[in-house]
C-alpha cells in the first residue's frame, strides 16, 4: 500500500461559490500532492440536484486557476478515471448498491417522508437504527414478494446502510490521531434514493475514492463525523487494504476566534469570504471576492496556508514552492485557526512591493485614467515607485498619490494654520528662482542646491519644506519634497507655488 503513487482529490459540491475554507482545503491537498510527486484530481459531486447553483462548478476552476492550484485530472483536466462528473456515474453507484443490498450490509426502506416526520414526533431523539429499524416499512420487515411487488409498482424508495450497533470504530486520522467512535451512535444513513437514482455523498464519495484509487482524504472537520461510515462502507465492500488514510483539517475561525467563520463575518468586518466575486444566480446578490478586491493570488495562498498550519519556524513569507517543499500534514493544528484577515492586508502589501513598478503602474493606468487625467506608462512607473510602499492594495494608490497628476484645488485648513507663515509668499517667492535656475532638475541635485541656498540666507529649512509642501500637494503628506519636484517637472512645481502664493498670501 505505501508504494501506491499518491493520488488526492478536491472534491466540492456545487451548491454556490467556492468558500475560503475549501480553498485552503484545495491548497493543502495541492501541496500534499505536488511534494509526493502525486496527482491531484478535481471531482465535483453533484449528486444533490436540490442543491444544484449553475455556475458553481466554473467557478470553483476559475477560482482555484487563479490562485495556481493545479489539477492534474478531473472535471475540466481529463484522465483516464471518469467521468468526474458524478452525476455521470449513476451505474457505477447503481452496481455498488446492488452489491451492499447482496452482502446484507444494505436494506431497502419504503418509509415516506410523512411517516418519518410521524416517527420524529412520536419517539424523542428518533434515528433510524438497529433499535428502530425492525418497526419501520423496509426490506428487513416485509416479505420478499411484497418488496418486489411494490417496486415493481413503482414505489419510491431508498436503500439504507445496516450499521451493527456496539462496535468501536477507529479512524485513523494524520493529523486527529486515532479517532474512536462507538457505531451505536451512527444512523442507517441512506445511500442511494430510487427517485432521482442518485446515491447519496456517503456511497458516491466511498466508491470513487476506491475507483479513482485515492490514497489520502484530507477535507475539512465537518466531515470527521462521516468518516466512521466510511470506515465501514470499505469493509462492506472489501476495499480495506487501499482505504486512503484520513487527515480531516481544522476549521476556519471567525476573526473574534469564537465559532465557524462565515459570510456574515465577512459582511460585517468588510472582508471577502470568496476567491472571487459571485453573483447569486437566483437573488442577484453579489458577494466580493479576493481577486476583485485587489488581492494578488501569492498573497492568498501564502495567507490561507499558514490558516492551520506552520512550517515549525516563524518563516511567514512562503512562495508556493517553498510551500510544496516544507507543507506536512502532521504540523496541521487540532483546533481551529482564526481568520485574521488583516494578516492578509499585510500578506498583499508584501507582494504589492515585489511586485516590479512596471507592473504595478500597468494595474494603476486604468485607475488613473477613470479619474479622467493622461499620463505615459513612464510617469504614472515612476508615482508608483515612490509610493507603494504606503499601501496595501493597487486601488489604494490613487488616493495616496492624487496631487502627483491634479494640482490641489484646495488647501487643507489645518496643514494651512500650521505652516503657511506670514512670510511663507515671499521666501516661496524665491524658491521659486532658485527651482528655475536650477538644472539638472534631479532628486538629489536640487535638493542640495535648495538647502546650499537656504543656509546661506539664514531661513529655517522646515519653514521653507513645509510651506512648499503645502503648495504643491494641497496638505501636509506625501513623500520626499524633492521627489516631488522631479516627478512634476520644472515648471507644474513652479506653476503650483506661484498659485499657492496667489491663493493664501
Ligand atoms: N462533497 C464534499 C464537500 O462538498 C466532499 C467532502 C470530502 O472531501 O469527502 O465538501
Amino acid at each position: 500500500m505505501s508504494e501506491r503513487k499518491v493520488r488526492v482529490r478536491f472534491a466540492p459540491s456545487p451548491t454556490g461559490p467556492l468558500h475560503i475554507g475549501g480553498v485552503r482545503t484545495a491548497l493543502y491537498n495541492y501541496l500534499f500532492a505536488k511534494q509526493h510527486g502525486g496527482d491531484f484530481i478535481l471531482r465535483i459531486e453533484d449528486t444533490d440536484s436540490q442543491r444544484f447553483v449553475p455556475g458553481a462548478e466554473a467557478y470553483i476552476i476559475e477560482a482555484l486557476t487563479w490562485l495556481g492550484i493545479r489539477f492534474d485530472e478531473g472535471v475540466g483536466f481529463g484522465g483516464e478515471y471518469g467521468p468526474y462528473r458524478q452525476s455521470e456515474r449513476r451505474d457505477i453507484y447503481k452496481k455498488h448498491v446492488a452489491q451492499l443490498l447482496e452482502s446484507g450490509h444494505a436494506y431497502i426502506a419504503f418509509d415516506t417522508p410523512a411517516e418519518l416526520e410521524e416517527k420524529r414526533k412520536a419517539i424523542p431523539n428518533f434515528q433510524y437504527d438497529a433499535s428502530t429499524r425492525l418497526h419501520m416499512t423496509n426490506s428487513l420487515t416485509l416479505p420478499k414478494e411484497e418488496v418486489e411487488r411494490r417496486i415493481a409498482d413503482g414505489q419510491q424508495y431508498v436503500v439504507r446502510v445496516k450499521i451493527e450497533p456496539n462496535e468501536d470504530i477507529h479512524v485513523h486520522d494524520l493529523i486527529r490521531g486515532e479517532v474512536v467512535i462507538n457505531s451505536s451512535i451512527l444512523d442507517d444513513k441512506v445511500l442511494y434514493k430510487s427517485a432521482d437514482e442518485l446515491p447519496t455523498y456517503h456511497l458516491a464519495n466511498i466508491v470513487d475514492d476506491h475507483l479513482m484509487e485515492v490514497t489520502h482524504v484530507i477535507r475539512g472537520e465537518e466531515w470527521l463525523p462521516s468518516a466512521p461510515l466510511h470506515v465501514l462502507l470499505y469493509r462492506f465492500f472489501g476495499w480495506e487494504e487501499t482505504m486512503p488514510q484520513f487527515a480531516h483539517l481544522s476549521l476556519l475561525l471567525k476573526p473574534e476566534g469564537n465559532g465557524k467563520l462565515s459570510k456574515r463575518d465577512g459582511d460585517r468586518l468588510g472582508f471577502p469570504v470568496f476567491p472571487l466575486e459571485w453573483h447569486d444566480p437566483k437573488t442577484g446578490d453579489v458577494s466580493s471576492g479576493y481577486r476583485e478586491s485587489g488581492y494578488f493570488p501569492e498573497a492568498v495562498v501564502n495567507f490561507l496556508a499558514l490558516l492551520g498550519w506552520n512550517p515549525g519556524n516563524d518563516q511567514e513569507i512562503l512562495s508556493m514552492d517553498e510551500l510544496i517543499r516544507l507543507f506536512d500534514l502532521s504540523r496541521c493544528g487540532k483546533s481551529g485557526a482564526r481568520f485574521d484577515y488583516e494578516k492578509g492586508k499585510w500578506f498583499n502589501h508584501h507582494y504589492l512591493q515585489e511586485k516590479s513598478d512596471a507592473e504595478l503602474a500597468q494595474l494603476f493606468l486604468p485607475i488613473v485614467e477613470s479619474h479622467g487625467v493622461q499620463a505615459t506608462p513612464a510617469y504614472v512607473e515612476k508615482v508608483v515607485g515612490l509610493m507603494k510602499s504606503r499601501v496595501n492594495f493597487v486601488k489604494e494608490l490613487w488616493d495616496t498619490c492624487a496631487f502627483f497628476f491634479v494640482a490641489p484645488a484646495a488647501y487643507d485648513e489645518k496643514t494651512r494654520k500650521k505652516r503657511w507663515k506670514a512670510d511663507s509668499a515671499a521666501r516661496l517667492t524665491e524658491f521659486i528662482e532658485q527651482l528655475r535656475q536650477h538644472e539638472p532638475f534631479d532628486v538629489e541635485s536640487t535638493e542640495n542646491a535648495c538647502k546650499a541656498w537656504i543656509e546661506s540666507k539664514g531661513y529655517r529649512l522646515g519653514d521653507i519644506m513645509n510651506a512648499a509642501r503645502l503648495a504643491l500637494v494641497g496638505e501636509g503628506k506625501g513623500p520626499g519634497l524633492f521627489d516631488i519636484t522631479e516627478a512634476l517637472g520644472k515648471e507644474e512645481s513652479i506653476r503650483r507655488l506661484q498659485r499657492a502664493i496667489k491663493i493664501l498670501k
